[in-house]
């Protein structure tokens, strides 16, 4: 791919490009058109170990005594760098991943945004004192973890190596990040814009591969003090269980099935773009996509007549097109995508996307809504993980909470209502991690903590709480009488 300045097939270990282990590649397909474009690293156990032992030396040393202020120096450095490069950036992803342009764009902005926040928070981590027993003073220290590892889904690479490999080295740790197979490049380049503007040697390690190989390497190795996970709730299980075997703690973003739930009083001109929207972005490969739209009954016609109407005229098309919608990320993806919309014979179809002149080898699958879906339907209660929503019309505010809160999942939810009781209700009686009052996702909000409850996982990243899970928190009591 002409885009890169670095070989895909190789590792980053140490501030050093290296061949796999194991001299094995795994082949690079384009989405948009299913052609193969190039081949990256398979990295193996003993690429991770070497990561992991190059992370032990940066944490342990360079890295390791670099103050806070500088640490915050380099990162916000490094998102300047990444501003810089936004449109290759893009470029890359939207190959990669099969993202609309403008959609890989936005990524790339809030990767170096991320990069700005956790490095203007560097600095301002600190413990507190105590008041304790007469003699004595007592503090508290908030320490790195040491050697963190990141595993990363291929939906939002950007965003989620931002949230959490920033986090973490704001906060002092040294990283192994292991990139899903279906979309790892711009974990490379990121990786190498690090070495760039000075990050020292071994601070990021990255180590392509398999979830089986390389990943299920970096979840067992005993160095490693602290695991976050991003992907599936199958991966999130056995990443809980290695790390269970090692005793290190473990943030586990996994997936959703988030409500937008739509009252009679609603704002409907306001809430239409993020009902629709918030479903197909990204293909619907969202982990917070708004995949289940909850409308009250008195205005669930008017609601379902102008979501097929966006529907219909929704343009699918190659990434380098840039129009709403893109293909999905695999050939696996679009056959997982298309059992669910044969589960939907005999639901009604409220709008469907016509996909026209599309490449035949890429991975297209035609945006669709679904109406009067009963809760208890698997397309109501699974994730599709595709540009699929479901509508399930509602009575009352009980019945609304109910169903919003009938799946296995809680990790947003929307509410559209003019009245302010109701939404201060509505929030505190939502099961989810982060709940939008008249709006579905806040622009993003790298600021705003985010993650689940249920089986969308547990802990939090983003914002000033993710610094305190990539730290532990160290007592310090003196006597001195
Ligand atoms: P996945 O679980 O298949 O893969 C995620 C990562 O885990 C990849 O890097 C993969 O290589 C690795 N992996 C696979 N098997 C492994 C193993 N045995 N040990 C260690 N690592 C292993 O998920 P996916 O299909 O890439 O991503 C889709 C899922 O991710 C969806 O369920 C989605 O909701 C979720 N997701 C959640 C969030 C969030 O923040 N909550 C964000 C994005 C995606």
């Amino acid at each position: 791919m002409k885009d890169l300045w670095f070989d895909p097939s190789q590792c980053l270990i140490d501030g050093q490009w290296i061949a796999p282990s194991g001299g094995q590649t795994l082949p690079l397909f384009d989405p948009s058109t299913g052609e193969e474009i190039g081949a990256i690293a398979r990295g193996q156990a003993a690429d991770i170990d070497a990561a992991v032992g190059a992370a032990t030396k940066a944490w342990q040393g360079a890295w390791g005594r670099t103050p806070a202020a500088e640490r915050g120096r380099i990162l916000m450095a490094l998102g300047r760098l990444v501003a810089e490069k936004v449109d290759v950036l893009a470029r890359i992803e939207a190959a990669d991943v099969g993202k609309p342009l403008k959609q890989a764009r936005a990524d790339a902005v809030a990767l170096a945004r991320y990069l700005e926040f956790y490095g203007g928070a560097a600095d301002k981590l600190h413990g507190e004192t105590i008041p304790y027993l007469d003699g004595y003073t007592v503090y508290t220290l908030r320490e790195p973890h040491g050697v963190t590892g990141h595993i990363v889904p291929w939906n939002y690479p950007m965003q989620i190596i931002g949230r959490s490999v920033g986090a973490a080295l704001a906060a002092g740790n040294a990283c192994v990040l292991k990139p899903a197979e279906d979309a790892c490049l711009t974990a490379l380049a990121f990786a190498d814009l690090a070495r760039q503007v000075g990050l020292p040697d071994g601070a990021l390690n990255v180590v392509p591969g398999l979830g089986a190989e390389a990943g299920a390497a970096l979840t067992a190795h005993p160095g490693v003090h602290h695991l976050s996970f991003t992907g599936s709730v199958a991966t999130g299980r056995m990443v809980q269980r290695a790390a269970s075997e090692n005793v290190v703690p473990v943030t586990l973003e996994l997936g959703g099935k988030s409500p937008q739930i739509v009252f009679d009083d609603a704002d409907l001109e306001a809430a239409l773009p993020f009902l629709v929207n918030a479903g197909i972005q990204n293909c619907g490969q969202t982990c917070s996509a708004s995949s289940r739209i909850l409308v009250q009954r008195k205005v669930y016609e008017q609601v379902r007549e102008a979501m097929a109407s966006r529907y219909a005229g929704l343009r699918v098309g190659k990434a380098v097109d840039d129009l709403d919608v893109g293909p999905v990320i695999s050939a696996k993806q679009k056959g997982l995508v298309e059992g669910f919309l044969d589960k939907g014979q005999g639901l009604e179809i409220a709008g469907q996307a016509t996909l026209n002149d599309l490449p035949s080898d890429g991975y297209y699958v035609a945006p669709t809504l679904y109406a009067g879906v009963a809760q208890d339907h698997a397309l109501a209660q699974d994730e599709i993980f595709g540009p699929v929503q479901v509508m399930i019309p509602f009575e009352d505010e009980a019945e609304a909470v109910a169903i919003a809160n009938g799946t296995d999942y809680g990790l947003v939810a929307g509410v559209w209502t003019r009245d302010g009781a109701r939404q201060m209700r509505m929030a505190r009686s939502i099961r989810a991690g982060q709940v939008f009052l008249n709006n579905y996702g806040a622009g993003g909000g790298v600021e705003l903590p985010f993650g689940g409850i249920g089986k969308s996982g547990h802990g939090r990243e983003k914002g000033f709480e993710a610094l305190y899970g990539f730290t532990t928190l160290k007592t310090v009591a003196a006597y001195h009488g």
